[in-house]
C-alpha cells in the first residue's frame, strides 16, 4: 500500500512539473509571436530588403560599396579620397561613421509621420553643401558622434520597437555602404518597417542601383532646374540637374509612384518628390515642374515648399537673402499644374 502511495505521488508531482512546464513554454510562445507581430511590421508588411537580406545579397553590396570608399567615387563630386585610410572627402567624411541625432521625427510629410513618428537618422555631413542649409550644424560643421555598423543596426531596431513607422535616413549618400551593411544586420534581427532614403537627388544613377529592392520609399528635394543656379549655391555642384534627372529616373524605376496603405494612411513604398521654392526663381521652379510632367507620370507626388529661410551663408547672396514671397509660391504651384502635375502638396 505505501509503495503504492508513493507510486501516485510521483506520478502526481511529475504530472505538475510537466503542466508547469508546458504553461512556461506556451507564455514564450506567445511572448515570441507578440514580438514577431511588433517585427513583421505593421499590418504584417513585408519589406522587400528582407529576401535580400536573406539570399545574403545585401551583405554583398554593402562589401562591393564599402571597397569604393577606398578612392570614393559614391557620390557625382567623385572626390577620389581614401577613406578607408581615414582621409575625408569632400562632403568631409572619412570611414567612420558619424549621426547626429535619431529618434521619431513629425515633422515630415504626414504620410510618413503618421501618429508615432518618423523613424529619422540624421546622418552628420553631406556632399551637396548648399549656402542656404537650415542644418549646417549638422551637415557642414560636422555635429555628431562616432557610431559603429552594429550601432546603427540597434538604432534601426529600436526606433521600430518604439513603434516609428519607418527607418528615414536623412542625408544618407556617404554613408551608403555603412547603411546597407546595417540594413543587414538589423533584418537579421527582426527589422521589418519601410525604409526611406531622404536625399538631396545628387546621386549616380549606377549607386542607387545597389538600393534596388532595399529603399522602399525614396524622398528626394528636387532643389534646382538650373545648371548655373545648382553650381553657385551648391558649391561645385555643376552638374546636379543632369545628374538628378537620371537619379529621379532610377529611383522611380525602382519603387514607382506613391503607394499609400490603404488602412493605415502611411506610405509603404514609392517616390516622393520636394521642391524648395527660393527668392528670385533661382531653383529655377518652372524647369523642375516640367521635367518632371514630362519624365515622371503626371501623378507623381510633388510636394512644393514654402519654408526657405536666409540661414547659414546666405546673407553673402543678396538674391537669396529673404524668404519668398506670397507671389512667388504662387507662381511655384502655378507652374506645376501648368506642367499637368496632379498630386501636388501645397502649404499655406
Ligand atoms: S561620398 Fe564624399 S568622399 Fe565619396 S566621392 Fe562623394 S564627396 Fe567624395
Amino acid at each position: 500500500m505505501r509503495i503504492i502511495l508513493h507510486l501516485l505521488f510521483f506520478l502526481l508531482l511529475t504530472y505538475w512539473h510537466f503542466s508547469c512546464q508546458n504553461q512556461q513554454a506556451q507564455e514564450n510562445d506567445d511572448q515570441r509571436s507578440k514580438h514577431k507581430v511588433t517585427v513583421m511590421g505593421e499590418n504584417n508588411y513585408i519589406p522587400s530588403y528582407l529576401e535580400l537580406h536573406r539570399e545574403g545579397t545585401l551583405e554583398q553590396r554593402g562589401k562591393v560599396l564599402w571597397e569604393r570608399m577606398r578612392v570614393c567615387d559614391l557620390c557625382p563630386r567623385d572626390c577620389d579620397s581614401r577613406r578607408l585610410e581615414g582621409q575625408r572627402g569632400d562632403c568631409n567624411a572619412s570611414s567612420q561613421l558619424m549621426i547626429a541625432s535619431y529618434g521619431p521625427h513629425f515633422g515630415e510629410e504626414p504620410e510618413l509621420t503618421g501618429s508615432k513618428g518618423s523613424g529619422t537618422i540624421f546622418f552628420t555631413h553631406c556632399n551637396l553643401k548648399c549656402v542656404f542649409c537650415i542644418n549646417a550644424d549638422i551637415s557642414q560643421k560636422g555635429h555628431g558622434r562616432k557610431y559603429s555598423v552594429d550601432n546603427l543596426a540597434q538604432i534601426m531596431l529600436e526606433l521600430q520597437e518604439n513603434g516609428q513607422h519607418n527607418i528615414n535616413l536623412v542625408t544618407p549618400s556617404h554613408y551608403i555602404a555603412h547603411i546597407i551593411l546595417a540594413i543587414d544586420k538589423a533584418a537579421a534581427q527582426g527589422l521589418r518597417i519601410p525604409i526611406v532614403y531622404n536625399t538631396c537627388g545628387w546621386e549616380k544613377p549606377e549607386v542607387l542601383r545597389y538600393l534596388d529592392g532595399i529603399v522602399d520609399v525614396y524622398l528626394t528635394d528636387f532643389k534646382y532646374g538650373c545648371s548655373q543656379q545648382a553650381g553657385k549655391y551648391s558649391p561645385g555642384a555643376w552638374d546636379y540637374v543632369e545628374m538628378a534627372r537620371k537619379a529621379h529616373l532610377e529611383m522611380h524605376r525602382q519603387v514607382g509612384s506613391v503607394q499609400v496603405n490603404q488602412e493605415t494612411g502611411r506610405m509603404e513604398r514609392g517616390l516622393m518628390i520636394r521642391h524648395l521654392v527660393m527668392p528670385n526663381n533661382v531653383a529655377c521652379t518652372e524647369e523642375v515642374m516640367n521635367w518632371i510632367g514630362e519624365n515622371l507620370p503626371k501623378d507623381t507626388y510633388v510636394n512644393i515648399m514654402s519654408q526657405y529661410m536666409p540661414v547659414f551663408r546666405a546673407s553673402l547672396y543678396s538674391e537669396i537673402n529673404r524668404r519668398i514671397t506670397r507671389e512667388e509660391y504662387r507662381k511655384a504651384v502655378d507652374a506645376a499644374k501648368q506642367a499637368g502635375l496632379t498630386n501636388i502638396k501645397t502649404q499655406p
